[in-house]
């Protein structure tokens, strides 16, 4: 079986693709409760194939797909959860809820309904070259949970699920076709929940304890540390329990949810540390006294830059998804909803000059409304600010992504614009592309040994200082929904 064969027979299924990525798109669901999603794939992974195991590392909607034996293992990954508050009506060119009721109010503004089935394609696409080769190797699909909180692959790394495979590829929807590269933070989220005693504000002020104030003085204790960390690192907090509603009572009870961000996982312990002793001296402050509930964390992304280049070859090789008059009118016309900067599109136009007068050809100086090309290849080491768990995967095999535009060239990240434009065809189209890529260079993988073992040796380089698992020993994954406390009882 040929590539084009490949290519060919995900055109054929693309359908079922993107009805499948539709109704996950209409029924969004926060991080770690994704359960109609979760219960959608497995059922679909069952029908097409696979072995599946469900409940990985301790979570309900954490899951794998297998197809095949024996070596080489890929690995390909993906995600299915979504954002509260980005609740949007599709194909809409304003802000607009889907939903009236507040109910659920969640959309999917990071495109993880597109990743999840991508992801899904390819890893059916390598199962049926599999098959048709007869030759050793198998292909493992895996759904990870609470990619934009709880961290799921983390979870699943500390479990050490991801050791046992030669690769593992994944993509991200975007508005620009390119290779992934570079490094990036890592993170934690820790939970600090102060405990006061309550009082009437007015009437006995000196017997209440006030959590709210623990919060707030500690809160002002972050700022001033700020002045003495890395200029890398980050300090970001959400109060998410002021107290209440009430100001003439003094509040019992506040928590704030703090996430820490530094270059490397041992570093972000030392922070956090740091954080935790302000805590301590808000508590002290105010007399009241605080729990501490570690969240989530992620590790920093080692790059690899033989997987990026078997990646960008099947990009290069792959014909570019060609759009309708229709599609690009409505792209062009959410493009003109979005905030504009004089960024041009990509990382390579950041740092690369030559790179960089080519992008200003291709984009029209920045301004087209649709990043309809492939960007020229880049591969850097460079740290990026954000976070992601692919990291914690790629410090236990040879990891490489990329990104596919499934969205105009300005929607920002975790929009509302991606979010209406996620069921577009653009969406559907660069979400095929993405499968073919992905499907395209596991087979190379699968039929070149010496790329296989060319990203090993790069890996082993670069992970010798060996992999600090970010979540703590006795942390237990925390579904979103849980934190949000107007949702708690
Ligand atoms: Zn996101
Ligand atoms: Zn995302």
């Amino acid at each position: 079986m040929t590539k084009a064969d490949l290519y060919q027979m995900l055109e054929e299924k693309q359908q079922l693709f993107f009805d499948t990525a539709d109704a996950i798109w209409a029924d969004p669901e926060l991080s770690l409760s994704e359960h109609h999603a979760a219960a959608r794939y497995t059922a679909l992974l069952e029908e097409l194939g696979f072995t599946v195991e469900n409940r990985l590392a301790g979570m309900e909607t954490a899951f794998s797909g297998r197809f095949g034996s024996g070596r080489p293992v890929i690995g390909i990954l993906g995600e299915y959860d979504a954002l509260a508050g980005l609740s949007q009506q599709a194909g809409a060119l304003e802000p607009c809820p889907a939903t009236k009721d507040g109910d659920n109010d969640c959309g999917h503004g990071c495109g993880h309904h597109l990743l999840g089935v991508g992801s899904l394609a390819a890893a059916w696409a390598v199962k049926e070259y599999l098959a048709a080769s007869g030759e050793s190797g198998t292909v493992i699909y895996y759904g990870c949970p609470g990619e934009e909180g709880g961290a799921g692959k983390a979870f699943m790394a500390r479990d050490g699920l991801f050791y046992g495979l030669d690769a593992a590829l994944t993509w991200h929807p975007g508005s620009t076709n390119e290779v992934f590269t570079g490094t990036n933070n890592t993170s934690m989220q820790v939970e600090y929940t102060f405990h006061g005693i309550a009082a009437h504000a007015a009437g006995n002020p000196h017997q209440g304890r006030s959590a709210l104030d623990a919060v707030e003085l500690m809160n002002l204790g972050v700022q001033f540390l700020r002045e003495h960390i890395p200029t890398t690192d980050c300090l970001h907090y959400a109060v998410t329990n002021a107290g209440g509603i009430s100001p003439n009572v003094v509040q019992s009870k506040a928590t704030v949810l703090y996430m820490v961000r530094s270059d490397t996982v041992p570093h972000n312990k030392e922070l956090l540390a740091r954080v935790d002793r302000i805590a301590e001296g808000a508590a002290l402050m105010t007399d009241t006294s605080f729990t501490r509930r570690f969240i989530d964390g992620t590790a920093d992304l080692l790059p690899n830059e033989a997987l990026e280049r078997a990646l960008y070859k099947n990009m290069a090789e792959i014909p570019l998804p060609e759009y309708t008059q229709s599609e690009r009118e409505f792209a062009a016309a959410l493009d003109s909803t979005c905030p504009r900067d004089e960024e041009l599109p990509g990382m390579g136009a950041k740092y690369d000059w030559e790179i960089r007068k080519r992008v200003a050809e291709l984009s029209d100086n920045g301004a087209a409304p649709l990043n309809d090309f492939l960007l020229p290849y880049f591969h850097s080491d460079k740290q990026s600010p954000g976070s992601t768990d692919v990291g914690d995967v790629s410090w236990q095999t040879p990891t490489a992504q990329i990104t596919a535009v499934t969205w105009p060239a300005h929607s920002p990240g975790h929009s509302w614009q991606n979010v209406s434009g996620g069921t577009s065809g653009v969406a559907h189209k660069g979400m095929l592309y993405a499968a073919k890529v992905l499907a395209g260079a596991a087979v190379d993988l699968f039929t070149q040994p010496e790329l296989l073992e060319k990203a090993r040796t790069e890996f082993q380089a670069a992970a010798a200082r060996g992999y600090t698992c970010p979540i703590e020993p006795d942390a237990t994954p925390v579904p979103v929904e849980e934190m949000l406390y107007s949702k708690r009882t």
